[in-house]
């Protein structure tokens, strides 16, 4: 069986950045990057908000650039997606989807989380055109433009009053009659003017010719009141959560209720020795490229120093 001292698990900013250090250490780091080379970042098109590049840089650029990087560097980084990890004795032995197993003396986890979307067809049609899942990260195209975010959460009134700095209007679409925040969270979306909260309300598609236009939406209260009608909107935000793909790990490492890998402290070590996790698979809170890329340092730092001990 192969047998590596550091294997890294995704290719998205933290996976990538862990891979330049690690290979810097002289770890020769074994990385597979699973379904999404590149991770979440190849989805959208320009990063605005990545320090560095004052006009914005193509994401998919970034992506590779950081590959490139990583190699420059002894990283060997390969196709691969992995289906099953066996951290209960060292060296940890993990599976991969053409069969193949590795051994390894540490395992960087950095397999990002998805967003949860409501699985309607107008989300694909419109990704990137007018549909996104990140207020932080696509607000700023929408300035003076009117949205709606979907969702009743925590997450949905902070990404609201987040718009609502930028926006001319926003609207909120929840499904229930209430909201689900906390109070502090609910009172600042209901006090803030640019907010209008829709209860009771259901999306039932997009429209649009050039990019999001609108949403079909209805207002639900009981059976006998249904109204079905269309809600102009430049800007159409997911809020209803992300899911952390950690599957893979589960029962073999400590995790919150939601899946996310938890670790201790500020730093990327968890329960289990030689076993770190960076970026978005340990992060339910900031979920941005530059915070992933940080932890992903910070594991490759933390392998480092455990394998030197
Ligand atoms: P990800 O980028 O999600 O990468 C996860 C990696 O793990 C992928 O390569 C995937 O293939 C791999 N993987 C998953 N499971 C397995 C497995 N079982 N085996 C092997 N590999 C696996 N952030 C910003 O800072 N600025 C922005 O402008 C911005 N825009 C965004 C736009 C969109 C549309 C989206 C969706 C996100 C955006 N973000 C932005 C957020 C940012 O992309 C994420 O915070 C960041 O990519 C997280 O990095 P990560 O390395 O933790 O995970």
């Amino acid at each position: 069986m192969e047998h590596t001292k550091c294997l890294i698990i995704g290719s998205g900013p933290a996976g990538y950045t862990a891979a330049i250090y690690a290979g810097r250490a002289n770890l020769q780091p074994i990385e597979y990057c699973g379904l999404q080379t590149g991770g979440q970042l190849t989805q959208t098109t320009i990063v605005e908000n990545f320090p560095g590049y004052p006009e914005g840089v193509d994401a998919n650029q970034m992506m590779m650039e950081l590959r490139e990087q990583a190699e420059r560097f002894g990283a060997d980084i390969r196709d691969g997606v992995v289906t099953a990890a066996d951290l209960s004795k060292r060296p940890y032995i993990v599976t991969i989807d053409d069969g193949t197993q590795i051994e390894a003396d540490t395992i960087i986890i950095a397999t990002g989380a998805s967003a949860k979307y409501l699985g309607l067809p107008d989300e694909q049609k419109y990704n990137g055109m007018g549909v996104s899942a990140c207020a932080t990260c696509d607000g700023f195209f929408y300035r003076k433009k009117v949205v709606a975010v979907v969702g009743g959460g925590d997450t949905a009134c902070e990404e609201a009053s987040y718009l609502a700095n930028l926006c001319t209007k926003v609207y909120m679409i929840v499904r229930k009659p209430y909201l689900r925040a906390s109070d502090i969270m609910r009172r600042r979306v209901e006090e803030n003017p640019k907010i209008e909260i829709l209860y009771e309300h259901n999306t039932e598609g997009l429209y649009g010719d050039n990019g999001v236009e609108g949403a079909h939406l209805v207002a639900r209260r009981g059976e006998a009141d249904e109204r079905h009608y269309d809600l102009p909107i430049d800007g159409f935000f997911l809020a209803i959560g992300h899911k952390p793909n950690t599957d893979e790990f589960r029962g073999q490492i400590d995790m919150d209720e939601q899946g996310y890998i938890k670790t201790l402290g500020a730093s990327p070590c968890t329960n289990v020795e030689g076993i770190f996790a960076a970026g978005d698979c340990a992060d339910p809170t900031y979920r941005q490229a530059i915070v992933a890329a940080g932890s992903g340092c910070k594991a490759a730092l933390e392998a480092e120093r455990y394998l030197n001990r």
